[in-house]
C-alpha cells in the first residue's frame, strides 16, 4: 500500500489495526557514466514497495535526494541535501507519521550517505515519541547477502547487477568500465576528488554485473527487510 495511492478514510483504517510504516530513502547521486543518477531511488524504492505488498504495510513516499556532499557532488547531475538538511526533512516526515498514529518506523535506505542522517533524524525524535521504534536496514549491508555481495561499492558489480534486473533499459552497457578504485582511509576535499578517489564516479573493484545476481540480490534483500518488520513489529 503506497501511501500517495491511499485515501484519508483508508489511512485510518489502516491505522485501527497497524502502525507500521517503511520509508524508502534514496539519491540523486552519479553512478559512473553507466547507471541512472536515481540508481539508489530506484533500488529503495522497489524494494519498499515490494515488503510493503509482501507484509501489507503501508508505504511513505520515497524520499529520492539524499545527502551527496562527499565524493560524488564533484559529479554532473548530482542533486545534494546537506546532512542537516536532510535530517531535518527526515525529522518532519518523523513527526507528521507520528503526528497520525505511526509508531513504528523502516527506513529502507539505498545510499551510504544517508545513514548518518537517518540516525541522527531518529536521535532528534527518540526521546520525544511515545512507544516507538525505528529500524534502519541498507541492502548492502545485510549479511543475508553475503555470500552474493562482497563490499562492491559505488556503481560496482553490486549495483550493475540490481539495475540490469530492476530497470535494464537505464543501463548503458557500452559505457561499463574496469577502473578499479579504493577509498584511502582519510576523507578529502572536494577539489581532491577526481585527483585522489575517483575519475570515472565509480569507487568498486568492478563494473562486472549480471541480471541474474541482481534478482537474487532484490530478492534477498526483501526477505531481510520483511523479517526486519516482523522484528520491529514483535
Ligand atoms: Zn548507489
Amino acid at each position: 500500500m503506497e501511501l500517495l495511492k491511499m485515501s484519508m478514510r483508508e489511512v485510518k483504517n489502516y491505522l485501527k489495526n497497524n502502525d507500521t510504516v517503511i520509508i524508502p530513502i534514496g539519491a540523486t547521486e552519479e553512478h559512473s557514466d553507466a547507471l541512472p543518477l536515481g540508481t539508489d531511488t530506484i533500488t529503495a524504492e522497489r524494494m519498499a514497495i515490494e515488503v510493503g505488498k509482501r507484509t501489507k504495510r503501508v508505504v511513505a513516499p520515497t524520499i529520492n535526494t539524499g545527502n551527496c556532499h562527499s565524493i560524488t557532488y564533484a559529479f554532473p547531475g548530482t542533486i545534494s541535501l546537506s546532512p542537516s538538511t536532510l535530517t531535518a526533512v527526515i525529522v518532519d516526515y518523523l513527526k507528521s507519521l507520528y503526528k497520525h498514529g505511526f509508531r513504528k518506523f523502516l527506513f529502507v535506505n539505498g545510499h551510504g550517505g544517508n545513514v548518518s542522517p537517518i540516525r541522527c533524524a531518529i536521535d532528534e525524535v527518540a526521546p520525544v515519541f511515545k512507544n516507538s521504534r525505528f529500524a534502519v536496514g541498507s541492502w548492502w549491508k545485510f549479511k543475508e547477502l553475503a555470500d552474493l555481495y562482497d563490499n562492491a561499492g559505488h556503481a560496482g558489480r553490486g549495483e550493475v547487477s540490481m539495475i540490469m534486473f530492476l530497470a535494464p533499459n537505464l543501463v548503458h552497457e557500452e559505457w561499463l568500465t574496469e577502473e578499479k578504485t579504493e577509498l584511502p582511509r582519510y576523507f578529502v576535499s572536494e577539489d581532491l576528488v577526481t585527483k585522489e578517489i575517483t575519475k570515472t564516479g565509480i569507487i568498486s573493484d568492478s563494473q562486472n554485473g549480471d541480471r541474474e545476481t541482481g534478482r537474487k540480490l532484490f530478492e534477498k534483500s526483501v526477505e531481510a527487510y520483511v523479517n526486519l518488520v516482523k522484528e520491529l513489529e514483535r
